[in-house]
């Protein structure tokens, strides 16, 4: 693809909640996420919230208007909403498969319950495990069954596991992001970069293609849409992936109206 090779590389930043992003005068494209968070099970451990937060989702896919599932997943410090939080995550994998869209995944102490549905499952979609501080030999068992992970805020925490295990990441199954950390996606990549060795232009590289390949959002939109905001800012570019916040909506189109 000739296009993609002439334009200024982006920052993808494959999963954020932060509003801000949006109002910076820096050229961005913006693409919307939508899933079931394991968290809001807390405030609403009914059956019917599922079910009415499965419905949304489903009208959001039909209608094409997020580019992927997320987040969905597992947390383990949330013990009681346990079987609500596997159940929403199973529908969430179905709607993943039937709709073709990349599920993000949320995990806290779960990923043996995630390496059981993708074995489960066998999904075509690209699974991405957020905000990942795993070992070398969680790296090692999800990179085998191509889980892809992508990592933020706990670069910058020397104790982190992640700091010791990234470098086991191969690059093709790396993703940065900023999540609700207050660093700039620049510094993330920036931060990476020294910790793996490499310029930040090569993991720039990387991750586009990356990216293209494995979120399989239309690539060709995405190039008109970066090309037009190359032409009125010579700013490197931004890619961001918004999650909703808790409490938000997007079906009106504004994340920060609060619906429960
Ligand atoms: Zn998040």
């Amino acid at each position: 693809m000739p296009q993609i090779l002439s334009m200024v590389t982006p920052f993808i930043d494959i999963h954020t909640h932060h509003p801000i992003a949006t109002t910076t005068l820096e050229p961005v494209c913006l693409l919307q996420c939508y899933g079931i968070h394991p968290w809001w099970f807390e405030k609403h451990p009914e059956t019917e919230f599922l079910e009415q937060q499965l419905q949304l989702l489903e009208a959001m896919l039909n209608e094409n208007r997020i580019v992927a599932i997320g987040e969905t997943g597992i947390d383990h410090l949330h013990k009681d909403t346990l079987p609500l939080q596997m159940k929403a995550f199973e529908q969430q994998i179905l709607l993943s498969e039937h709709f073709r869209k990349p599920l993000i995944l949320h995990n806290v102490k779960g990923t043996q319950e995630i390496l059981e549905l993708h074995q489960k499952h066998h999904p075509k979609q690209t699974w991405i495990i957020h905000g990942f501080n795993g070992n070398i030999h969680e790296v090692q068992q999800l990179i085998q069954r191509d889980i892809l992970l992508s990592v933020g805020e706990s670069l910058f925490h020397e104790n982190r596991k992640i700091i010791n295990s990234i470098k086991s990441i191969p690059l093709d199954h790396l993703f940065l992001e900023t999540d609700m950390s207050d660093h700039r996606i620049e510094d993330v990549y920036q931060r990476a970069a020294e910790l793996l060795g490499l310029s930040v232009e090569r993991l720039k590289d990387h991750f586009f293609i990356t990216f293209i390949r494995r979120v399989g959002f239309g690539a060709l939109s995405l190039v008109e849409d970066l090309s037009a905001l190359e032409m009125r800012n010579t700013a490197s570019p931004k890619v961001l992936l918004m999650a909703p916040v808790f409490g938000s909506r997007m079906d009106r189109g504004n994340s920060n109206e609060s619906v429960f």
